[in-house]
């Protein structure tokens, strides 16, 4: 892959990439167009009242576009019944017929709603899980076919002046794909293309398109190059993004912030959906949290220019940086927590950044804050081992595990006293010297805090770090952002896109949150963005679907369920899923599986193999853990 192709107008100046401009119904999508939020009902779709009452609900809460699922005929249909209710009621929100599997249900709703989604891993292949050579000329035929099942679609839409979005997913690539490109995002890429070459042969340019994946790296990558494959091809259709399967509550937020944040920060979308396994409406404010970011971005104070892309931003790879102690090279990206408020730091304060004190001695969590900032304050603390000190330089004692911290201009310029092992320096991202570059790459004690006041601070404190890498430069850097003016909940949003976009592209080795929110909300939110990004694991990852109209059982609380019983397997990934059409393929990555296969009834998966069928729902989960502890992965609590 040809890392210097442009996925974006600019590294450093906020702006959105054009594209062109698609009507949904009454709302324009792409172009000069506002970022359009939208969500997906949960309802059965056969029962037209509440699947009603349930979009205006959205639609209230600020969904502009309201997608529903028409698993077949009757569904699709009835899509006319909810519609007409709907403007009976004095809404007419532009409707998205969500379809998989099945052609035939989407030349009907075609003709009824605004826009049809269909998914290129199944929308004429039912997928076998086969793996074959395909020569040219097979793979060719294939498309051929492909084509022919497409094409009716593709004219339906063009008399009924209804949209396409091409949604692919990275858990549900055809056979076909997956043979020639496996499950990558360049797969998930040709994946869609196929379809917009097969929409542009037919003159029909009314397409979005999204490149989803329930894990938010994977998201990211697909969905630059696809940006980069049209810039390079000059048709840029509208983007649709969103990470699927993100789960709830909290990590689902952070998930969902650093997948959409990261596109969004370089421009790229024009719709999102946060998809969360709770009420669509509370998908809604979490959108517009996002989105509002970028309403006033391009104020921002100047970036120096970056003439072209130092790392591949279409492949995951960390950067080298230097060891130092604990931080740095191999080692996880570490997390500081600030104590420099909190006077008498007490055997509580610890306990709740992951240290708990019994028996007479400290026993560690995995969610344990490696550093804690404390200011002025003197090291005369009983601490845990694994846990250090950040000093302010001016106080620091050199005992044991702790270590100064100075401003960049303290450190360059005065004999004040340094740690052999080390050194925090504070330095702001706008601040690129050629003189102290010199001076970092000769120092081996230095750990860089790293800071920004621009409002588009990711994009500064990017460039800082690609500047470095051009320099040749390995210091460890950790990211410090100041959210002291937020409340929690822009807090999370915010951290998740500001930190997880340079975590995305491993480029960072730490993170420090400075807020005046508690050091428990703090220590979870750090650790939160280091497990969405993969970068450092240390609890169970569940993919668990929004739900829909194909769901026959309570997910929300099937899943809390499972969450309260297995929350404590570090590293195990379990999918929980609401049907089996699309579940098992959508929860790719996961070790284990819970997914409802019809009413009352649950297949168990270990990876994307069923090995349980037909358990009733109430002796599921039990089932679960069963599974779980035949293939050696529980741990009692
Ligand atoms: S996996 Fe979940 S959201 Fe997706 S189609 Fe099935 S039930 Fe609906």
């Amino acid at each position: 892959m040809d890392i210097s192709l442009p996925y974006c107008n600019s590294l450093t100046k906020y702006s959105r990439l054009k594209t062109r401009e698609v009507m949904i119904g009454n709302i324009a999508i792409g172009g000069n167009n506002p970022i359009r939020v939208q969500s997906m009902t949960v309802t059965n779709t056969m029962d037209t009242d509440a699947t009603v009452d349930e979009s205006i609900r959205m639609i209230k809460a600020g969904c502009e576009l309201v997608r529903i699922t028409a698993p077949s005929i009757k569904e699709a249909r009835n899509l006319q019944s909810i519609k007409d209710e709907l403007y009976i009621r004095g809404y007419d929100v532009p409707l998205i017929a969500d379809i998989h599997f099945t052609p035939n249900a989407a030349e009907i709703a075609a003709q009824i709603v605004e826009k049809v989604r269909i998914n290129p891993g199944n929308y004429t292949d039912r997928k076998q899980f086969k793996v074959a050579e395909y020569t040219d000329s097979a793979y060719q035929e294939e498309i051929e076919r492909i084509r022919h099942r497409f094409v009716p679609l593709i004219r339906i839409c063009k008399r009924n002046k209804t949209a396409i979005r091409i949604g692919v997913n990275h858990g549900s690539l055809s056979d076909r794909i997956m043979s020639r490109y496996g499950d990558t995002p360049l797969g998930m890429v040709e994946s869609g293309m196929e379809f917009v070459r097969i929409c542009e042969k037919e003159k029909f340019y009314n397409i979005v398109l999204s490149m989803k994946s329930s894990n938010p790296v994977v998201m990211v990558y697909a969905n630059r190059l696809l940006a980069a494959k049209m810039m390079e091809s000059g048709r840029i259709y509208p983007i649709h993004i969103g990470v699927t399967e993100a789960g709830e509550g909290e990590d689902g937020r952070i998930k969902s912030a650093i997948g959409i944040g990261t596109l969004l920060e370089d421009g790229i979308g024009d719709t999102i959906r946060v998809s969360l396994t709770e009420k669509p409406e509370n998908e809604i404010p979490v959108a517009k949290t996002i989105v509002q970011r970028y309403t006033d971005r391009k104020s921002h104070k100047s970036i120096g220019i970056l003439d072209h892309q130092i790392v591949n931003p279409f492949e995951f790879k960390r950067k080298i940086s230097t060891i130092l102690n604990n931080v740095g090279g191999e080692n996880p990206p570490r997390i500081i927590i600030d104590f420099s408020r909190i006077n008498n730091i007490s055997k509580k304060d610890l306990t709740s950044i992951g240290y708990k004190y019994s028996n007479d001695k400290w026993h560690i969590s995995d969610q344990a804050a490696d550093f804690i900032f404390v200011g002025d304050q003197l090291n005369n603390y009983e601490l845990p081992s694994g846990l250090a000190i950040i000093q302010n330089a001016e106080v620091w004692q050199n005992s044991n595990n702790s270590f100064p911290l100075f401003k960049s201009d303290d450190y360059f310029q005065t004999n004040r006293k340094k740690s052999k092992i080390l050194n925090f320096v504070t330095i702001n991202s706008s601040d690129i010297d050629p003189d102290n570059f010199k001076k970092i790459k000769t120092d081996n004690t230095m750990v860089l805090i790293l800071e920004t006041e621009n409002k588009h601070g990711m994009a500064e404190q990017r460039r800082f770090i690609f500047e470095l890498i051009k320099n040749e430069i390995s210091v460890p850097i950790i990211i410090k952002r100041n959210y002291s003016r937020l409340d929690t909940k822009q807090l999370l949003i915010d951290s998740s896109i500001d930190i997880g976009a340079l975590l995305i592209d491993g480029l960072i080795d730490g993170i420090w949150l400075e807020s005046n929110q508690s050091p428990e909300f703090i220590n979870k939110t750090s650790f939160g963005i280091l497990q969405a990004t993969r970068s450092r694991i240390t609890k169970t990852e569940y993919i668990s679907c929004p739900s829909c109209g194909r769901t026959q059982f309570d997910l929300p609380e099937v899943t809390a369920q499972i969450r309260k019983e297995t929350e404590h397997l570090k590293g195990v990934i379990i999918g929980i899923m609401g049907c089996i059409v699309n579940g098992p393929g959508e929860m790719a990555d996961a070790d284990y599986g819970y997914v409802g296969t019809g009413s009352g009834s649950i297949a168990l998966y270990k990876g994307q193999e069923v090995v349980m069928k037909n358990i009733v729902a109430k002796d599921a989960v039990k089932a679960l853990i069963n599974l779980i502890k035949e293939h050696g992965d529980w741990i009692d609590k």
